[in-house]
């Protein structure tokens, strides 16, 4: 028996330490870059904005204040959510068993979404949901704790970095292909105010505050396919094959 608690924590150790940490703020490229690495090195990709987005439905569906702490984390703590993957780059988030991924990027949840983030008995809660899934295998796991708070584990940590207006451009793209008619002012004032509030607690929204030993890449001046080579050769340094 002891011999099998010892073999399950090596396992478990080794799956957090194999997983790609990646940081940056709000679209510095962390999705489209997390999931062109989970294609190219096998491994599955899991964004855990999409669990901050998705406690944050259930708070605005059950009518609750987002700035009524207790209640938001009373609900969270009862919440069935859970993260499905039909495709390892397509992480799906249920709640109660309904597939709600497609209804998390509206506007009332990215306007909301920075004030439940912000409440640290949701972060605390979501941060062990998700080492829990980092320890059944290794992921490439995306947001704005994860070299410093969710897999300090891991060895391969990156933060993704852009300017203001890049990732307001990126953004308004991204809208516009939505069917949004969004400007970029208003684009740009949105991201500026997620960044104002993201700037709390564990969070790595500034290059300063970067993971110990991560590689930082300033995205701005580059395209996808070059920090996708960076990052993996990163990761093949940091894990080599056995
Ligand atoms: O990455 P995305 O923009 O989808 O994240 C939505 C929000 O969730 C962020 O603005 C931030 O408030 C929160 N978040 C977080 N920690 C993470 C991932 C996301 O606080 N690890």
């Amino acid at each position: 028996m002891w011999g099998d608690v010892g073999r399950r924590s090596t396992i478990t150790d080794d799956a957090l330490q194999r997983c790609i940490a990646i940081d940056g703020p709000t679209a510095s490229g962390k999705s489209v870059v997390g999931r062109a690495l989970a294609d190219l090195l096998h491994l599955g990709f899991f964004d855990t904005g999409l669990m901050y987005r998705a406690c944050t439905l259930a708070v605005i569906e059950a009518g609750i204040d987002p700035v009524d702490e207790p209640a938001v984390f009373h609900l969270l703590h009862h919440l069935d959510l859970d993260v499905r993957w039909p495709e390892p780059n397509d992480p799906r988030i249920l709640l109660a068993g309904v597939d709600v991924t497609p209804r998390l990027r509206g506007a009332a949840i990215e306007q909301t979404v920075s004030l439940i983030s912000r409440i640290e008995d949701v972060r605390s809660e979501l941060v062990r949901r998700q080492r829990a899934i980092a320890t059944r295998e290794p992921v490439v796991m995306a947001g704005r704790d994860i070299g410093t708070r969710v897999l300090v584990e891991a060895r391969a940590k990156i933060f993704l970095d852009a300017s203001t207006d890049t990732r307001a451009r990126r953004r308004l793209g991204e809208e516009r292909v939505e069917g949004r008619d969004s400007t970029f002012d208003a684009v740009l004032a949105a991201t500026r105010r997620r960044d104002e509030l993201d700037n709390t607690g564990h969070r790595a929204i500034h290059r300063e505050q970067a993971a110990e030993g991560a590689l930082i890449i300033d995205t701005d001046a580059m395209g996808i396919d070059e920090v996708v080579a960076r990052c993996v050769e990163l990761y093949r340094r940091a894990n080599p094959a056995k």
